[in-house]
């Protein structure tokens, strides 16, 4: 094997020497990336199935699907948003051409978490690869499997003077980050994201950082407790709840919570069955050391609804817990699997209040019949992304950036938002050699009469009137 160390001289060369530049160059990775997906469809479901027993049409909907739209879109706009975007001008401008290239920052490097190990690595890459950027992978190495078909599997379909796959761990990657790269996409918790962060600030290096958190939803009393209860269901307990913008708890009345728990009961029952051990559509905790921690925040509050547990099979139930106090661990950490525990408020307001104490989520939800509670919601806290009487969905549009606030990330991506985060917008004036006697006006000594026609020139209200 190549040592780290050359594979990044190689892929700087690569890029010095202009080579994923062109469109064309483009394409053809994008294309590449796309016969990966499709030739190897069912490995990628086996090791999806095998890292997080991740049902096939789960791994579709929310790992292969997303990759291959988005891969679709970029090929479809590529040459669209490769084009040079014409800005205004003023007046002492008006016989220059001003506009923003969108260039390639250089050798790139992609750092990704392991619970939704194919999606979150390769839709990124999209966006590098279609900026026309040189591209490290440095893929989880805790979802075993998918590590495996990406170090193995996905390089023969991409160019290796460009593109390279790292393996390893903190160490291997706290080395990889001692090295200048020209820009870092990460995705992953918020203690690591500080270690990127700190790392990155000695080279100068921009960052991309997609962090998690815990994400609130509200649930008015003004609502139908079981349309609610299904849709949270779904999005709690997708993927066994290791999904970084799943709802992390629920804030509502003693009222509310009395109508959801039956609720929500019976929605763990239709989906998953009597014993969602059995489901093949109820996935399991990603490893040994993930398991002990939920199964420590168990012990939190009071069992309202599942809170069974098998450690041989990673096993987690559908849980609900009630009685929580603010201080216990299950409401301090990020949960990251299947338990939710509901937090009583007397009102919206109080909810509101609960939300803005803590440090900016990465998703936010509120449902309710009213719409001026959901707009409430909206528009006295912020978060990454927003859903009104809905769960992840906005994770289905690509129009639709993805993207932390505060302790929650910093950058977006998704469709052209990762084209744009992948490429420098650069500040471009093309001006006539000649007609210096034009451009005489703006020098030393200044007068009176070409002070006052410069003042001019340079507002805003001289653009208006051309
Ligand atoms: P993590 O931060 O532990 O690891 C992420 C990556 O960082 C892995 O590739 C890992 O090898 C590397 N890493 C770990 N420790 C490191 C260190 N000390 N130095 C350098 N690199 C290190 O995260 P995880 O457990 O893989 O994923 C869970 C977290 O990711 C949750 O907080 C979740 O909310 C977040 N997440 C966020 C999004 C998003 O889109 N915002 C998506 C998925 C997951």
């Amino acid at each position: 094997m190549e040592p780290p160390e050359d594979t990044l001289r190689r892929l700087r060369e690569a890029f010095r020497a202009g080579r994923t530049r062109p469109a064309e160059f483009r394409a053809a990775q994008l294309e590449g990336l796309g016969r990966f997906l499709r030739d190897n469809k069912q490995l990628l479901q086996d090791a999806l199935a095998q890292d997080l027993r991740k049902s096939a049409f789960e791994s579709d909907i929310s790992e292969l699907i997303p990759c291959q739209n988005e891969l679709d879109l970029a090929l479809r706009n590529l040459s669209t948003w490769m084009k040079d975007e014409p800005v205004a001008s003023n007046l002492l401008t008006k016989l220059s051409s001003a506009f923003i290239r969108k260039e390639p920052f250089g050798l790139v490097l992609i750092i990704t978490p392991w619970n939704f190990p194919v999606n979150l690595t390769l839709v990124p890459l999209v966006g590098a690869l279609a900026a026309g950027n040189c591209v490290v992978l440095k893929p989880s190495e805790i979802s075993k499997g998918t590590e495996k078909v990406l170090a193995k599997v996905l390089p023969q379909y991409l160019d290796e003077s460009c593109f390279a796959v790292v393996l390893g761990g903190p160490q291997e990657t706290e080395w990889l980050l001692e090295n200048k790269f020209d820009y870092i996409f990460f995705t992953g918790s918020p203690r690591v994201g500080k270690i990127i962060m700190a790392a990155a600030a000695k080279h100068l290096t921009p960052v991309t950082l997609e962090l998690g958190g815990k994400s609130p939803c509200y649930v008015d009393d003004n609502c139908d407790p079981q349309t609610v209860a299904n849709r949270v269901t779904w999005f709690r307990y997708f993927n066994a709840g290791q999904t970084c913008v799943a709802p992390d708890y629920v804030l509502c009345s003693p009222e509310m919570q009395e109508q959801l728990l039956p609720a929500l009961q019976d929605a763990i029952t239709r989906f998953y069955g009597d014993d969602p051990r059995c489901s093949p559509d109820f996935g399991r905790i990603i490893s040994e050391k993930h398991f002990q921690r939920l199964q420590g925040l168990l012990g939190c509050g009071r069992v309202a609804v599942g809170g069974q547990s098998d450690a041989r099979e990673r096993y987690i139930a559908p849980t609900v817990l009630v009685d929580v106090q603010e201080t216990e661990p299950v409401m301090q950490e990020e949960i990251f699997g299947p338990i939710l525990p509901i937090v009583n408020v007397r009102s919206l307001d109080e909810a509101i209040d609960f939300i803005n104490r803590r440090e900016k989520p990465l998703a936010l939800y509120a449902f309710s019949n009213s719409s001026q509670v959901v707009d409430q919601m909206l528009e006295r806290t912020s978060s990454g992304s927003f859903g009104g009487n809905e769960g992840f969905m906005f994770l289905t549009l690509p129009s639709l950036p993805l993207g932390g606030i505060g302790n929650s990330g910093m950058g977006r991506y998704h469709g052209k938002f990762s084209f744009d985060t992948f490429s420098h917008h650069r500040a471009c004036l093309l001006s006539p050699s000649g007609l210096e006697k034009l451009s005489e006006i703006r020098y030393p000594p200044y007068t009176n009469r070409t002070q006052q026609l410069i003042t001019w020139a340079l507002s805003s209200r001289s653009c208006t009137l051309l």
